[in-house]
């Protein structure tokens, strides 16, 4: 079966960035799951994986416009210490988590501690990069009624919600 829209993938991934090792699916030892054609995945990888095939390996170069975007100008905010949950221990490079005044939380980078303020880059920390994936496919399926309605996949095991 190939993969496409509304078909639901498993694959193995390690994502490269600049010649460094950001982060794998192998170190969770826990494949990840994908309802394709739902916006789960950055759509440079998406485009990729379509038309190929359980155990296919695929070597995905992704330019910032197909992944996280580019990065963006006056994008940098001065927040407000209590809104971090470890406010004592952010240095500039850091990547935290800021909780939105409007509910939800966002991926920051910190970059620049002051005695009560942060300031944060509210870019992506991937925005301008360029993305290099490995990927394993391990299978290929149909999205279930309930996987295309929710818009996401549901793993072996996952809890009924
Ligand atoms: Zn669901």
């Amino acid at each position: 079966m190939k993969a496409g829209k509304d078909k639901v993938i498993s694959l193995h991934y390690t994502l490269t960035v600049d010649g460094e090792k950001v982060e794998s699916s192998l170190d969770r030892n826990e494949p990840l799951w994908v309802l394709l054609g739902h916006g789960q995945l950055i759509p440079g990888l998406e485009k990729a994986l379509e038309e190929h095939e359980a155990g296919e390996s695929l070597q995905v170069d992704v330019a910032p416009v197909d992944g996280y975007g580019e990065r963006q100008d006056g994008q940098i905010q001065r927040v407000p210490k209590k809104y971090f949950q470890q406010a004592a221990k952010l240095k500039p490079g850091m990547t935290t988590v800021l909780a939105l005044k409007e509910g939800g939380h966002r991926v920051v980078v910190v970059h620049k501690v002051g005695m009560s303020t942060v300031d944060v880059d509210l870019n992506h920390p991937m925005a301008g990069k360029s993305l290099h994936f490995d990927v394993n496919i391990i299978e290929v399926r149909d999205g279930s009624e309930e996987e295309i309605k929710h818009g996401h996949a549901h793993p072996p095991g996952a809890e009924a919600h």
